[in-house]
């Protein structure tokens, strides 16, 4: 008779983190549906999240740790794969040095607890500073912005939705992307609201997006030119006496400096690149300076063009000075389990100096650029890179040029991938550790709801395995300490850390024998609860539709938790003033560019980031590939139609993709999603087979090409030359790989 029984969790594969309700049928998941009694997410749910359980249960899933011997693939037994991983780790930190060895975290890393904070630990272990992390590709901008200007890279103003009379969204699409930096269950309902509530809405974009067809008024900006937006914002708001006088003399400095770098900069100039009439650009800052409480929001559209860390610095301070920081119906700054900033800065967490060796960048949140990672390994020298661990992330889709990062990988003495498929990255490693996936581990939400509080209503929720494992697969901490071991190395550098936790797991698996080893995760994450006096994991389950905490609270941040030396907001940090000095430049070779076709990103619901595309619901009827979408004026001057072949070029490579007509799109601008280009994946048997191309090949890799303060690549609003596919049977030899 089969067992069934229904359990609830949330989901983490994005930010949404959405409550669901599971349904176990001997041991298998089979069937996942939204939690309608959760307290915050209240019935919220996607595609992805409900059918996460197909993904998971795919037979291309990881099960056992394997060892590539020379083009096939060996299932080893643990043991073996720690201890010669853990041998080569100890050869090449005392022959070379620790730097030697480097570690690139992606974003599955965030959505689990234990992960990144063992990840780090092992390489503090090691003593390598060679850190890099997928923010670069795609936020790393917001942090280093706020670190100069609040004195903690994690301090990240949101905007209080549902209070607020007055909304910019530039470059984000949260119908879609479920927005960012920020937990919104039900973005679509909540902008409707805000419309009904008599707010403002604008949505500032180059492509009519979906957000933009649900709520609020669509403003066309030209791709990679926000900067300029938000400096003539600045200057109409400054010109208008939008400033609250009081607030910046209490609590900011720097205004002067400000206004200096706004004065040149007037709705009319920034006009001719931005193409939004400086009567427009007027009407959205008279309707934000008038409404009792606005707030401008930008996302990844910003974030990954050229001048994302100005582009942000201009939003705070715009948001600061005109009094709507940490005013209800403004921006507020969230409260976590802890004071994380003052922690943080306490501690030296997340707030390391270091310079990196190729290109001389400045670490953000203690990780280098990715953008620099190939150079780092193919350039000799000392702390040349020779080893690489890859957590949760998949750098061969999402990073800049990867054609040139995946010779790098070649050309590594270890590489290792802990994954829960052999995808792109992981079928040019050594070896492939098999890892546990969200439904299989207890935890709690991950960091920016744990630790800063960016949730829209506050709540805490914890959640027990749904279901175990269905082969030797592990959870990274319990990785992250063996490898420690079989290193000769101790956790955080800590002996006793190193023992105490040794112990843990093996009273743990003398407990539960029939599972693969582990450390007590409900143990560990219960330690964080109750010192931070937030009860006990336990406790915690008792709540399993969340939680909920204090509500946020206004003039709760100012003055009290800004953390820079003298506590006051930053307006005018020396380094993004030193920066701003390019943007007279960038605004002439802007002019120059005027009517070159521009790339942007586009983010498909059924797709997130590098992955879902191995299972055929979320591929089938049409969608086994990305397209080129163009608009039909830009079409018909380049000599293409819907259907279509084209090559599309950059000075880095050449890729190859079917067209699709899109009037939503400003002139002058093409859109391709990216998470494609799965073919050289040995471990994907769907996504192998479809055809779309990784988009990322076309963006350059290196020093000179990656923004100066935060190391961010530049992946969207790209310079492309389009032209229909060359040769008479293009369509039939298409395949999605680059041609060049
Ligand atoms: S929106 Fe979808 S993917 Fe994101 S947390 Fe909710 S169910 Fe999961």
């Amino acid at each position: 008779m089969a067992m069934t029984r229904t359990t609830h969790t949330f989901c983490r594969i994005c930010e949404a983190l959405c409550g669901l309700q599971v349904t176990v049928e001997n041991g298998r998941v089979v069937g996942i549906e939204p939690d309608a009694a959760h307290v915050a997410t209240q019935g919220f749910g996607c595609m992805k999240g409900l059918k996460q359980h197909h993904l998971f249960q795919s037979p291309d899933r990881l099960r056992h740790p394997l060892k590539r011997v020379g083009r096939d693939w060996q299932r080893i037994p643990w043991e073996q794969a720690l201890a010669e991983i853990g041998e080569k780790v100890r050869r090449l930190r005392t022959q070379l040095s620790p730097d030697s060895i480097a570690m690139y975290v992606g974003t599955a890393a965030g959505f689990g607890v234990l992960h990144p904070v063992f990840a780090q630990g092992f390489m503090t272990a090691v003593g390598s500073k060679s850190m890099y992390a997928s923010a670069t590709q795609d936020c790393a901008s917001k942090f280093a912005a706020a670190r100069h200007i609040y004195g903690f890279p994690f301090t990240q103003p949101f905007p209080d939705i549902d209070r607020t009379q007055c909304l910019i969204i530039v470059g984000a699409n949260p119908v879609i992307s479920k927005w960012s930096f920020l937990q919104v269950p039900h973005a679509p309902k909540r902008l409707k609201e805000l419309e009904a509530r008599g707010g403002k809405l604008f949505i500032v974009d180059p492509r009519r997006t979906e957000t933009a067809k649900v709520a609020g008024r669509h403003v066309f900006i030209r791709p990679n030119t926000d900067v300029f937006f938000f400096l003539s914002f600045l200057h109409e708001l400054l010109a208008s006496g939008g400033v609250d006088a009081g607030r910046v003399a209490q609590f900011m400095t720097g205004l002067d400096e400000i206004a200096r770098l706004a004065q040149s900069w007037p709705a009319e100039r920034t006009a001719a690149v931005t193409r939004i009439p400086a009567v427009t650009l007027r009407e959205m800052v008279a309707a934000y300076r008038t409404a009792s409480g606005a707030a401008l929001y930008c996302s990844t559209g910003v974030n990954m063009g050229t001048n994302g860390t100005l582009a942000f610095w201009l939003q705070e301070v715009i948001n600061a000075i005109s009094g709507n920081l940490d005013r209800f119906g403004g921006t507020l700054v969230g409260r976590g389990i802890i004071d994380f900033a003052k922690f943080g800065v306490k501690n030296g967490l997340l707030m390391r100096n270091d310079r990196s060796r190729i290109g001389d960048f400045t670490a953000v949140n203690d990780a280098f650029p990715g953008g620099i990672l190939a150079d780092e390994i193919l350039t000799p020298g000392a702390r040349q890179v020779r080893a690489l661990f890859v957590t949760g992330g998949n750098p061969l889709i999402t990073m800049p040029n990867a054609a040139r990062l995946r010779q790098a990988l070649e050309q590594l003495e270890l590489l290792v991938v802990l994954d829960i498929f052999r995808n792109e990255t992981a079928s040019c490693a050594h070896y492939v550790l098999p890892c546990t996936v969200p439904l299989e581990r207890p935890d709690l939400p991950f960091i920016f709801p744990l630790m800063l509080g960016l949730q829209l209503r506050p709540y805490l929720q914890a959640t027990e395995r749904v279901v175990d494992a269905d082969g030797e697969q592990r959870d990274e901490a319990t990785i992250y300490l063996d490898l420690c071991r079989a290193a000769g190395v101790s956790l955080f550098g800590s002996k006793p850390a190193q023992r105490l936790l040794q112990l843990a797991k093996m009273v743990h698996a003398a407990r539960h024998p029939r599972r693969q080893p582990s450390i007590p995760q409900e143990a560990l994450l219960s330690l964080l609860l109750r010192a931070t006096r937030h009860g006990s994991f336990r406790k915690l389950l008792g709540h399993p539709h969340g939680l909920l905490r204090e509500p946020h609270r206004e003039n709760d941040f100012l003055g009290q938790r800004v953390v820079t030396d003298d506590g006051k907001v930053h307006l005018a940090p020396p380094v993004l003033l030193q920066q701003a000095a390019k943007l007279e430049a960038d605004y002439a070779q802007e002019i120059v560019e005027r009517d070159r076709l521009k790339l942007i990103s586009k983010r498909a619901v059924h797709t997130h980031n590098s992955w879902t595309h191995n299972d055929e619901e979320f591929i089938s009827g049409g969608r086994d590939t990305n397209h080129l979408y163009l608009h039909p004026d830009d079409a018909a001057r380049l000599g293409l139609r819907e259907g279509d072949i084209a090559d599309v070029s950059t000075d880095t490579a050449t890729v190859r993709v079917p067209v699709r007509l899109l009037d939503d799109l400003m002139l002058g601008t093409a859109a391709m999603p990216h998470g494609w280009g799965h073919q050289h994946a040995t471990g994907l048997s769907v996504a192998a087979k479809t055809k779309g191309v990784n988009v990322n090949l076309l963006a350059a890799d290196g020093a000179d090409r990656l923004e100066r303060v935060s190391g961010m690549a530049h992946l969207t609003g790209i310079p492309v030359e389009v032209r229909p596919a060359a040769g008479p049977r293009a369509a039939e030899n298409w395949s999605g790989i680059a041609s060049a």
